[in-house]
């Protein structure tokens, strides 16, 4: 058998701010056969994903870079709508900042395991 089996999570992001209101899903990890890319399209206002097979290259991997911010490699991948970029939400920690109003009140909640 070639490494483990890896499942997702699906979440529900909800701002907490009154008045603002935004709401989304968010996949993290891909299943048992594909890999998934999941992250904030901001054109858009709304997550953008992309999935592509395990065997297969990541793909449309838009370009890799080093945040200073986390120190880590972050991965931009191209939103399958508008063909803009979006950075690859890795852990769901990674999301603090509400997209619509800025602040750091988001709440998350696990929905769905998957593989
Ligand atoms: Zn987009
Ligand atoms: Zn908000």
């Amino acid at each position: 058998m070639l490494g483990s089996v890896r499942a997702g999570s699906l979440y529900e992001v909800r701002c907490e701010t009154s008045m603002c209101g935004f709401k989304t899903t968010l996949g993290i990890g891909g299943g048992r056969l594909f890999d998934q890319a999941s992250g904030y399209c901001w054109k858009c206002g709304k997550t953008a994903s992309v999935t592509w097979k395990r065997e297969q290259e990541k793909s449309p991997l838009h370009l890799k870079f080093w945040d200073a911010l986390c120190g880590r490699m972050r991965e931009v991948f191209t939103c399958p709508t508008c063909k803009g970029p979006f950075v690859m939400i890795e852990q769901i920690e990674d999301m603090k900042h509400c997209p619509k109003c800025g602040k750091t009140s988001l709440k998350t909640k696990l929905t769905v395991m998957y593989d």
